[in-house]
């Protein structure tokens, strides 16, 4: 009977390349958890939280999610047998919530099954590309010409498709020189709910003028019935993150045709296997399916190039290489950028890639361990 024997719950905090910011703020460093599960024979599973320090993305932050880990979810996974991810997330959900704590675990299992059986995750999940299509997300920058000079210098390093956050004030502007600039650029643009339904003309004007390929998530999450409204006739695709955290979510979301597009982020929707099934779902209604990136180290990303390589998911990703968002790689090998803006599917076991312990251990700033009772 195999079973988890140890769980380590570490906090890291690295700087980013560059502040990235979105209409919810300002990042310049990144704290986040990292659960490591031991199983009895040894073997290691990882998962990286997404959880940032404070709850502005969603109620989620690095307290909450170590307070869910250490109060109700790591005490189960010593008690009991191994679960499956599909298993352990379906014990997990009479806990309510806490979908980016949940996630961390689940991707862990994830990895360690897929350790298991001598297998990436990759494999694991049904990945049937070599390589994915991916972009890059360029936060808000303190003026125009800084923008156009940063995604120029993307383009440069082989990136074919952008997308720009965009917040009240910062938008028409941009999104106009960036379309001047770049005539063929494939451009999307993402305002993390930013802007109210009363926007709604407004922000259709800018992004039908300036070809605009996807919108992401303009308007609060519970607002579905804005977002059905702009999605109606659009020229541009109406792509749903903040709003869809579950499958009954998605499924609600599709009932009032809310959304042409679906940004799938493995930890705000509790994991890998519900990604996927979300993804076959987005599928199913006739629309692409991507996999959107939370800052991760090459750890998360990992898990999200392999989410990527299975088959719903045809639009590229948010998960660019690793030097977009650290200096310092936390995997062996990096994640670079390969021909026709791509990153190679890791095909090792487990999460296909070896952690760097150096620059973990630089970075890592407390760790605790649990262990089962004998
Ligand atoms: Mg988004």
């Amino acid at each position: 009977m195999a079973r988890v024997r140890k769980v380590r719950l570490d906090e890291l905090e690295a700087p980013l390349v560059e502040p990235f910011e979105t209409s919810f703020g300002v990042e310049r460093r990144r704290r986040f958890l990292v659960v490591a599960l031991e199983d009895d024979t040894g073997e290691t599973g990882l998962g990286e939280c997404v959880a940032a320090r404070d709850p502005l993305y969603s109620g989620e932050s690095v307290a909450t999610a170590r307070w869910m880990l250490q109060t109700y979810l790591i005490p189960r996974l010593l008690r009991e047998e191994l679960p499956t991810p599909e298993a352990f997330f379906a014990q997990a959900r009479p806990l309510r919530e806490h979908l980016m704590a949940k996630a961390a675990v689940e991707i862990a299992l994830w990895d360690l099954h897929a350790r298991r059986a001598g297998t990436s995750v990759a494999r694991a999940l049904g990945g049937t590309r070599s390589r994915v299509e991916v972009g890059v997300s360029v936060g808000i920058q303190p003026t125009v010409p800084q923008l156009v000079r940063r995604v120029g210098q993307y383009l440069d390093d082989g990136y074919r498709r952008i997308k720009v956050k965009v917040k009240p004030g910062w938008d028409r502007e941009p999104v106009g020189a960036l379309r001047r600039e770049y005539p063929d650029l494939r451009l999307w643009a993402d305002a993390n709910q930013a802007y109210p339904p009363s926007a709604a003309r407004e922000v259709a004007a800018w992004a039908t003028e300036f070809q605009v390929e996807q919108l992401e998530q303009p308007f609060p999450e519970r607002a579905l019935s804005a977002h059905a409204e702009i999605a109606r006739g659009a020229p541009f695709k109406v792509c749903l993150d903040e709003s869809i955290t579950s499958a009954e979510a998605l499924d609600e979301a599709l009932e009032r045709h809310a959304l042409t597009s679906l940004n799938v982020k493995p930890g705000r929707v509790g994991g890998l296997a519900t990604g996927r099934a979300m993804g076959r779902r987005a599928a199913e209604a006739g629309f692409p399916a991507w996999v959107g990136g939370m800052l991760e180290t090459g750890i998360g990303r990992s898990f999200n190039v392999a989410l990527a390589s299975t088959p719903p998911f045809v639009f590229p990703g948010d998960l660019s290489a690793s030097d977009r968002y650290y200096r310092e790689e936390f995997v062996d090998p990096a994640f670079e950028l390969g021909p026709g803006s791509t990153l190679r599917v890791p095909t090792g076991r487990g999460l296909g890639v070896e952690v760097v312990e150096r620059v973990y251990r630089k970075f890592l700033r407390r760790r605790r361990e649990f262990r089962r009772s004998a």
